[in-house]
């Protein structure tokens, strides 16, 4: 008999040669029917993995994010297969799980479409059904070499030699032999649903001196109502996409002759950022933050001091030469606070010192990883640097935290994902610093009383973090605030204050971002809102329309009182119908409609009709006036 040690720290007795499968069924029908792999000894393996006395066994199911990448992985694999049988001079390359589904690259004659991928999906289906085991083997990478380049796979025979290596696993499923280390679900019926999503273009290890392959993405879920719940996520994803309706909306456009991963803001989404910003600094100055503004460029030795020119240079863009010096546009601001703060000796009562700027930064990102607003080169953070004595730690974080979940809930977060990272192996600083440092994060979150995760020695090697995602309308998970503890630039630059006693002590510096940048955060809210901005941040909030033009007079009389009221309002004065006019507001995404005919005109009213209603209601201009007044106050 074995020993098997449970999560829950029981102990499970089984027949010597018992395997993860027995040992869930020993637990359990459901159980047995539910599990997809094992994780022994913090090592995920197959259901089939014998198990030896005094191990330690989590059952994984697809409840558990470990067994969706299993089953998107292996779906994968069942992908391979089908393109194989289709396309037999395809070679395969590698086929992880990604977020939300999995991709498998493949080196083809003729690059597939989108059109391919539904005869895929129809041998894909055969093979689910047919039940094939995924079946294990091992041998040593000189044998496993000689087999792929045998089969015509080169790719899979260079990840072999790269592996180095003395023995591989392989997996069959079928007649698909894969080279993979595992663990997969113990046969193709096992795969609930799945989908294709799409083809697209992907250099052989992401080089682009390299082959370029075909990838094919698509996702797999424990259950058909899950799958399309996730398409119907997607579908309304690719309309509220914020490149399309950047352009409809003509809020900003990215420019070919001004160069990729650059920003260009139109005016109306000129008009919602500095309605952002201004948000932004009102708030900062409540809360005690000082405005500061620094170059954009700095000298090498600048750089050199923070530690930038050594692990941060293949983000940073060449140098230009100023006076026979090397000068590097900014990648970040945090130096730059540095120097003001070291212009005058500090005392302990001056502390927290809390700098701010939107300070717009250039960063290197490869082509490919350009994504709209959402990932650019130039971009304007948020940019807060915090400094602090030891003792204001706990205290201070709180205070950021309530600050960051104020902000991001006037734009209607209401949900977050937060995790706390602690320190990891190589860092800098004492133990004891960082031990203090990581119990005021944890003491804040849970004061704070929102859930978060931990992420085990995830922090930055110069100190503990927490990075929160929002979660958007449609469920979607985005990275904006981060909130980082750092002991190592205070030392690089020499950072003293006087503390009571009369002596020189280091403070603590915080790097906090809230939106994270303006560009990304509005790309989030555009996607967010599909478009449809609160009253608050609206670039136009309100459009005049008129039913004749015999109340054009009274349409801008009344355009001109409400602007004077700090308002942004347009008129439609075109001699169009008057629904062609209403449903150009609607496309506009406008708040507010104002339809003002004869009648209207004649009793000082206008019929409000509001984005998205097809009713409205007539009122006084007062008593409009009064309500859109009420709305933006509250930035609702
Ligand atoms: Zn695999
Ligand atoms: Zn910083």
């Amino acid at each position: 008999m074995i020993d098997i040690t449970l999560p829950d720290g029981s102990i499970k007795q089984l027949n010597d040669g018992a395997t993860i499968a027995d040992l869930a069924a020993s637990i359990g029908a459901g159980l047995a029917k539910a599990a997809v792999a094992g994780k022994v000894d913090g090592e995920l393996r197959d259901l089939k993995f014998p198990l030896s006395t005094g191990e330690k066994v989590e059952i994984i199911t697809f409840k558990n994010p470990l067994g969706l990448e299993i089953l998107r992985h292996s779906t994968s694999h069942i992908m391979a297969a089908a393109v194989k049988q289709l396309y037999p001079t395809a070679q395969v390359t590698i086929g992880p799980a990604i977020e939300n589904g999995f991709y498998y690259d493949f080196a083809m004659e003729r690059a597939l479409t989108d059109e391919d991928l539904a005869a895929i999906e129809v041998r894909m289906h055969e093979l689910i059904k047919a039940g094939d085991v995924f079946t294990r083997s091992e041998m040593s990478s000189n044998e496993a070499e000689t087999l792929f380049k045998g089969m015509g796979e080169n790719y899979k025979a260079e990840i072999i030699r790269d592996l180095a290596q003395a023995r591989v696993s392989t997996y069959k499923v079928g007649d698909f032999l894969d080279l993979c280390r595992g663990p997969h679900l113990p046969s193709s019926d096992k795969i609930p649903a799945f989908k294709l999503l799409n083809v697209a273009g992907a250099y052989w290890r992401g080089d682009e001196r390299n082959a370029m392959l075909t990838r094919v993405y698509g996702t797999a879920f424990p259950s058909q109502k899950e799958l399309d719940e996730y398409l119907k996520q997607i579908e309304e994803a690719k309309k509220r996409d914020h490149r399309r309706l950047g352009k409809e909306l003509d809020l900003f456009s990215f420019q070919e002759e001004g160069g990729a991963g650059l920003a260009y803001w139109h005016p109306k989404g000129a008009m919602a950022r500095k309605l952002v910003e201004d948000f932004w600094r009102e708030e900062h100055i409540k809360a005690g933050y000082d405005f500061v503004i620094s170059p954009h460029i700095g000298k090498s030795d600048l750089w050199e001091t923070s530690g930038h020119l050594g692990f941060y240079k293949e983000s940073m863009y060449s140098p230009m030469d100023i006076d026979g010096q090397d000068y590097y546009i900014k990648p970040m601001n945090c130096p730059f606070h540095i120097l003001i703060y070291k212009t005058q000796t500090r005392s302990y009562r001056d502390l927290p010192i809390r700098y701010s700027e939107l300070g717009t930064v250039y960063r290197y990102e490869r082509s490919g990883a350009l994504h709209g607003l959402l990932r650019a080169r130039g971009f304007t953070q948020d940019d807060s640097h915090i400094f602090i004595r030891e003792d204001q730690l706990k205290g201070e974080i709180e205070t950021v935290l309530k600050f960051v979940f104020y902000i991001l809930g006037t734009f209607q977060f209401k949900e977050f994902e937060i995790f706390l990272s602690t320190r990891p192996k190589e860092h800098v600083g004492e133990v004891r610093v960082w031990d203090m440092a990581t119990e005021a994060l944890r003491f804040a979150l849970d004061k704070v009383g929102f859930p978060y995760g931990i992420d085990e020695g995830g922090g930055a090697f110069y100190g503990p973090k927490i990075d929160i995602k929002v979660k958007d309308s449609i469920g979607r998970l985005w990275q904006c605030s981060t909130i980082q503890v750092d002991f190592n630039l205070p030392e690089r630059f020499k950072m003293q204050y006087i503390a009571e006693d009369g002596t020189r002590k280091q403070p603590v510096m915080i790097h906090r971002a809230m939106l994270g940048s303006l560009e990304r955060f509005f790309g989030v809210l555009v996607e967010h809102f599909a478009g449809a901005f609160p009253v608050w941040m609206a670039p136009v909030q309100a459009r005049i329309l008129t039913i004749t033009n015999a109340v054009d007079d009274y349409a801008q009389t009344l355009a001109q009182e409400l602007r004077s009221k700090g308002l942004r309002i347009e008129t439609d004065l075109s001699p169009e119908k008057i629904n062609a006019k209403v449903r150009d507001a609607q496309m506009a995404k406008i708040p507010y409609s104002l339809v003002i005919g004869a009648r209207e005109a004649e009793a000082g009213k206008v019929a409000v009709r509001r984005y998205g209603s097809a009713d409205s209601a007539v009122m006084t201009k007062d008593e409009f006036l009064a309500q859109i007044l009420k709305e933006v106050s509250e930035r609702k």
